[in-house]
């Protein structure tokens, strides 16, 4: 494994596009400072802020953002996340979902929302009730919103999956976030390989207009035959949408980066992917699950 700290120099993104709070009147006011203003007033976070995601200025300006619903302490313990770990979280806000989509409705330059959170084992649906009522009222206050939500597994239950594929929601996401071989290694004991597989089939059949997605990280030990194996698997669940980003160790408590992916393989991926005909895919080592998540949707897809 590369040192902690060393990266190649295919890492060195531009800075993100920052707001001047008001220091300087020369440049207009951006979807970046008009979203930064919003969340603070209404005390939202996104994980675009939390992740220090370098892909903030481009997403933000671009149209899409991504908010957390549900607090920020998880009941899991993945071996590649920072989240913070209780087994008994402070109980769900029964206001968040309103504020959340009067928050996201008056924005006006964002089409595109990506909804996640934390896991939430710790409730009798998982939390599905609580996105479920989120995406209604986006949908009831500005039916042009375009929605994801990137969610757990759910333990593989078939009720939380239905009542999130149903509830009028675009996008259902869910990660397998890796290989078979290295899901032990990778994400906590709850979650898996095949479970993951099935909830994304659920969804799918729950709802056949949805478009469902997911996200593999690169980078910790995985062979080319297994990232193939686990195309043609999300393949035969009827994924549609898959993306590859590089994973980034968030601390020294966390897994070792094995090695960091060229972009050439990730163009690889890209191409594999798409002649096996996943209807979008987006690969490359700074892609994350929500990058541009918009984009391409109203382009080719929803509108
Ligand atoms: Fe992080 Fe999600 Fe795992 Fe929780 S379930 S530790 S939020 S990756
Ligand atoms: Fe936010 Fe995702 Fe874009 Fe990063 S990639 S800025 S987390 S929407």
């Amino acid at each position: 494994p590369m040192p902690p700290g060393r990266r190649p120099n295919w890492f060195h993104v531009p800075a993100p596009q920052r707001s001047t709070h008001g220091k300087s009147t020369a440049n207009p006011k951006t979807h970046f400072d008009e979203v930064e203003q919003s969340l603070r007033e209404l005390n939202l976070h996104t994980v675009c802020e939390e992740a220090q995601c370098p892909n903030i200025g481009e997403c933000w300006n671009g149209g899409t953002a991504t908010i957390m619903v549900l607090g920020d302490t998880c009941t899991r313990g993945c071996r590649f996340c920072a989240v913070s770990t209780s087994a008994s979280p402070p109980p769900p806000d029964a206001n968040e979902p309103f504020n959340t989509a009067l928050a996201i409705s008056s924005w006006k330059g964002i089409s595109y929302i990506v909804l996640t959170s934390v896991d939430r084992d710790d409730l009798p649906d998982g939390g599905a009730g609580h996105f479920a009522q989120t995406v209604k009222y986006i949908k009831t206050l500005k039916p042009e919103m375009l929605v994801e939500c990137l969610v757990s597994d759910f333990q593989g239950s078939q009720d939380a999956v239905c009542t999130l594929a149903q509830c009028g929601l675009d996008v259902y996401a869910h990660n397998i976030e890796t290989v078979r071989r290295l899901q032990p290694f990778v994400r906590d004991r709850r979650a898996g390989y095949d479970q993951s597989l099935r909830v994304l089939q659920m969804a799918k059949e729950a709802k056949p207009e949805l478009f469902t997605k997911t996200s593999i990280m690169l980078g910790l030990g995985e062979t080319d035959a297994e990232v193939l194996e686990t195309l043609q698997d999300l393949e035969q669940h009827n994924v549609d949408v898959v993306t590859f980003g590089q994973y980034l160790r968030p601390t020294e408590r966390h897994l070792s980066v094995v090695n960091y992916v060229h972009p050439d393989k990730f163009k690889y991926w890209q191409d594999v992917a798409e002649s096996m005909g996943f209807k979008y895919v987006a690969s490359g080592p700074m892609i994350r699950s929500s990058y541009k998540a918009g984009e391409y949707f109203l382009d080719h897809m929803i509108r």
